[in-house]
Formats: structure tokens, C-alpha cells, sequence
């Protein structure tokens, strides 16, 4: 097959949702139609349980799992399609953040009686922002939940789109009937006692054929006709242009569970999400169909056995072929490096591939080299964009608790910073280290993970920062900046990669800061 042909082949996407909406449940169900796992049950939850064992053998659990679920790829009809697994909970944000550089379009799925949550709105905005094509699941249709229409109104005002319903529910919770898929102009009835079972699809390109009142009723009919005709006054009609520039989502009822609305979807997701998509460099935009590899770190899994220091880093093919054993170019260290045995990932099997196209995810073994973010290339100079990081919302001081141990500790805090498990900063006045986590949670991951891969002991102290901005001037000689440096040396740290950062104390010492230094900006994120 051609690179053209591996290309249009290739779904890369991700579900994204609130925690308990249904992710795991509908990735499950997506799995049995490819044929890629033989029962419900296989995909685990990668949540992190509270309560029930001890945190750290929480963590340990969930990493293990995440490492699993990382990417599941199957194929269905003549399509090769790869989820990328994104954490759904709050602390583990910023991995999802960098998973969504990854993906060429996403999946929201929203529980359909708690309608938008806080979770779905955040990652909602980080798509939106860059034009990520979105289809919205809405989810639990067996249950009692909100208006069809009231929770469209919902979708679009709190996280901002603009929907199209490609189906449309029969009923609700205890007298769900089934749906009607726009997209197919069919009716698919939901059937038995316990409505747990799918029973026909019935083709209905007229909604208005008295054959409806027969099989659903007349008053579910006479409201089913009401609220389409609704639906075809009030919303666009589906233009997959708009869809794939982010500008229009379509809109599908079911419930993963029943593992009703599901097949509708995936059906309508393999016609209508797009191919790999180029992406911008600092020098240029990079097409999927040029003939040299390139690709990108956006994640890194390390030591889950500790007596084995390898990690493994998934790189994101962008353009090209990526050979078993070829030297690529490792841009930001300007080293040639290749790999023998490079992972692909299906369903939950990982095994070494000789090629991968763009649109796949690589797992490579990595003893050190890679941070996430890096480039490679067959040998050109250039770093992929996109990987912003966000201020941190928790700052503490790391001490090392065991003086014998120094060394380890640097080495151990250096790993997991480029895991991207949290942030550092050097303070300039006194070169004090600060973790900056987007939850607390990862405090207690980060000592945990210190102590048993790397033998390193570490206490926090706690300090006051309301927001880490980075700093920006386009003249670093002018006075004021200057002044700036003087004047707030006790506030001004290093990130990792050395770009200046001011730690805001308070909201209010930020907004003084800025007015009393116009000519330098401040960003809540490290990429502007
Ligand atoms: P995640 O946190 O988004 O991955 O959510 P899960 O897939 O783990 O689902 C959370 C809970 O909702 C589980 O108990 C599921 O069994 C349940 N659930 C998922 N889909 C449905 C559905 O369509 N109907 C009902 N009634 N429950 C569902």
C-alpha cells in the first residue's frame, strides 16, 4: 500500500470526558465492534480510586493501567483507528492537555442527567482553541436525564459549539424507545424488558410514513416528528467542511452501556473524522504526505519495573515512514539515535513494528535522551509546536531529606520533570527548587516514585505562589526590565528549559507588577 493509502486509512482520535460520563465504557464498546477484544470487561478504568487501597498502591495500579490503555488501535471496516487514552482526572490534567497534540480529532462524551461538566468544559476549550474536530456523545440515554434540546442549549453555551444532532432520542430513561439516526435516516428500537438488548434497525427515510405510529405509537411518533422538525429549523445542517475546520459538532444520543448509538457513531466517526493532519514546526508546516519521517514526543512512561531504569516514550508519526533500526535525527540534542525495537500498540498488546506511518504512535525505549515535546527527524532542523506547559495551580519547595542521596534525588527529579509528572523551577535568588503540580495529588506520587525508583528521600515545604507566568521583553537590556529583575529577584525562578518565570504572589501583586512594568508581558502558559 502506498504512504497515501496508509494515511487515508488512519483515525487517530481521543475521548475526552468528565470523570464516571462513560469514557471507559464507550472505548470498551468502540473495541468489540473492531473485534480488537472478545468481552465487555477488558478495557480497565484507569481512575484513580481513592479510599479503597492505599494511595500508592492506587498509583502504582493506575500507572500500570495507563501504560496499557495508553493507545488502543483496531481496525474496523477498512479503517485503522487509534484511541489515545487521556486521564480523566482533574490532577492529571496536563497529560491529557499533551495527549490532545496528538490526536486529530476527539470524542466528548457527556452523561445526559448531569449534562456539561467542570472537567469536559476545560478540555472542551483546550480543542477548541486549536480547531480540534469534535463529535459529541451524549451518553446514559437509559437513564432519566435532561431535554434533548436543553442539554443541546447547554453544549453550546457552556462549552461554547456549535451542534448539529446527527440522531435523536425516542423517549427517555423508562420509556427510551430508541433513536433516530439523522445521519442514515433510520430507526434503531431499543427492546426488551430491561432494555438491555438492541433489537431492529429500521430504515424510515420518511419520518411522516404511518408505518412509525405502528411501531412506536402515535404519540411518540407525533413527538418525534415535532421535535425533528425542530431540529431541522434550528440547527445547521451537517457540513463536514465546518466539522473538520471546528467549526460545527455533530451530536449523537446513546448509551455505551446497551451499547445502543454506539455502532451509529463509530460508522458516521470512520466516514467523517479526518486523516492525520499536518502540523506546524518553528520553521514550516509538515504534511503528513511528505516522504521523510518526522515525529513527536507528547508522552513518556517510565519504570513501572524498577530493576529496569528504560522508559518508554510514545512518538507521534507526523509525516512519513518510521523505520525498525533507522537513525533519526534527536533534534534538540542534535544526536543521531535508532531504535530496535520500536513498540506498536493494538487493543492492549503492544509488539515491535518494522513501519509505522503517520497517524500511529511509536513506543520507543528510551534510557535518558527524550523529554516530552522533542522532535525527530530524518535530519532536518526543526521543533514541532504545541506542547505548551500551563502554570502549575500548587507550589512547594522539594528538600532532600537524606544527604547521602543527592545525587539520586537530581537524577530522580530530572526524570520525572521530563515524565512531565510536574513542573520545576529554580529560584534565581538562591537556587532553591520548586514542584509545581497542577493537583496535589501528584506531591505524593513524586515522593513515592523518588523513594522506590530512585532511593531518594524528599520533604515539601510549603510556599506561597498564586501563578507562575513566564516572562517575555523584547528588549532584555532595557532599564526597566532591569529594574524588573532587581526590584523581584526574590520572585523570579528558571523553568526547565531556562525561560524566566515570575511566581506571582497573590493576584494583586501580579496586576501591580504589570502596571508598573508595561513593557514586559507576562503568560499564564510557556508558549507564546
Ligand atoms: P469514565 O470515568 O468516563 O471512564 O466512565 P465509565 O465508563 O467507567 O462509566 C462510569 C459508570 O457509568 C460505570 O458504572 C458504567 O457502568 C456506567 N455507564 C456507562 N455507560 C452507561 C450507560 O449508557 N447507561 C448507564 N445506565 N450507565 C452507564
Amino acid at each position: 500500500m502506498s504512504l497515501i493509502q496508509e494515511i487515508r486509512k488512519r483515525r487517530t482520535f481521543g475521548i475526552i470526558s468528565h470523570p464516571d460520563a462513560g469514557k471507559t465504557t464507550l472505548t470498551e464498546k468502540l473495541l468489540l465492534f473492531g473485534g480488537a477484544i472478545q468481552e465487555a470487561g477488558a478495557v480497565k478504568s484507569n481512575k484513580i480510586k481513592k479510599g479503597a487501597t492505599s494511595d500508592f498502591m492506587e498509583i502504582e495500579r493506575q500507572r500500570g493501567i495507563s501504560v496499557a490503555t495508553s493507545v488502543l488501535a483496531f481496525n474496523y471496516k477498512d479503517k485503522k483507528i487509534n484511541i489515545l487514552d487521556t486521564p480523566g482526572h482533574k490532577d492529571f490534567a496536563e497529560d491529557t492537555f499533551r495527549t490532545l497534540t496528538a490526536v486529530d480529532s476527539v470524542i466528548v462524551v457527556i452523561d445526559v442527567a448531569k449534562g456539561v461538566e467542570e472537567q469536559t468544559e476545560k478540555l472542551v476549550e483546550v480543542c477548541r482553541m486549536r480547531n480540534i474536530p469534535m463529535i459529541v456523545f451524549i451518553n446514559k440515554l437509559d437513564r432519566e436525564g435532561k431535554d434533548a434540546f436543553d442539554l443541546l442549549d447547554e453544549v453550546e453555551q457552556k462549552l461554547g459549539l456549535t451542534v448539529t444532532p446527527l440522531s435523536f432520542p425516542i423517549g427517555m430513561g423508562y420509556d427510551f424507545k430508541g433513536i433516530y439516526n439523522i445521519w442514515e435516516k433510520n430507526i434503531n428500537l431499543f427492546s426488551g424488558e430491561r432494555k438491555t438488548t438492541v433489537s431492529d434497525t429500521i430504515k424510515f427515510e420518511d419520518v411522516n410514513d404511518p408505518k412509525l405510529n405502528d411501531i412506536i405509537g402515535e404519540t411518540a411518533a407525533d413527538t418525534l416528528r415535532e421535535e425533528l422538525e425542530l431540529v431541522y429549523e434550528v440547527y445547521p445542517a451537517f457540513e463536514k467542511e465546518a466539522y473538520l475546520k471546528g467549526t460545527l459538532q455533530p451530536v449523537f444520543f446513546g448509551s455505551a452501556l446497551n451499547n445502543f448509538g454506539v455502532r451509529e457513531l463509530l460508522d458516521c466517526f470512520v466516514e467523517i473524522a479526518p486523516n492525520p493532519r499536518p502540523k506546524d514546526s518553528d520553521t514550516r508546516e509538515v504534511l503528513p504526505t511528505e516522504d521523510k519521517f518526522s515525529g513527536f514526543v507528547f508522552k513518556i512512561h517510565a519504570n513501572m519495573d524498577p530493576k529496569h531504569r528504560d522508559r518508554l516514550a510514545f512518538v507521534k508519526v507526523v509525516s512519513g515512514e518510521f523505520k525498525r533500526n533507522t537513525p533519526y535525527l534527536h533534534v534538540r540534542s542534535d544526536k543521531k539515535l535508532k531504535f530496535s525495537s520500536p513498540n506498536a500498540f493494538f487493543a492492549e498488546k503492544k509488539e515491535i513494528v518494522d513501519v509505522s506511518y503517520p497517524g500511529d504512535i511509536v513506543g520507543l525505549h528510551d534510557t535518558g535522551n527524550f523529554k516530552i515535546g522533542d522532535t525527530l527527524t530524518e535530519g532536518e532542523v526543526m521543533q514541532y509546536k504545541g506542547i505548551p506547559s500551563f502554570s502549575p495551580e500548587h507550589f512547594r519547595y522539594i528538600n532532600n531529606a537524606d544527604p547521602m542521596k543527592a545525587k539520586q534525588l537530581q537524577k530522580g527529579i530530572d526524570q520525572l520533570m521530563d515524565e512531565g509528572v510536574a513542573q520545576l523551577f529554580t529560584l534565581e535568588l538562591n537556587g532553591r527548587k520548586v514542584i509545581g503540580t497542577v493537583g496535589a495529588l501528584q506531591y505524593e506520587v513524586i515522593q513515592y516514585r523518588l523513594e522506590h525508583e530512585y532511593g531518594a528521600k524528599c520533604t515539601y515545604e510549603n510556599l506561597n505562589v498564586h501563578k507562575a507566568c513566564w516572562v517575555a521583553v523584547e528588549d532584555e537590556n532595557n532599564e526597566e526590565f532591569k529594574e524588573f529583575k532587581r526590584v523581584k529577584q526574590k520572585f523570579l525562578a528558571k523553568d526547565k528549559y531556562g525561560q524566566l518565570v515570575f511566581l506571582a504572589d497573590s493576584m494583586f501583586s501580579l496586576q501591580m507588577t504589570q502596571q508598573k512594568y508595561p513593557s514586559i508581558q507576562f503568560h499564564f502558559t510557556s508558549e507564546f
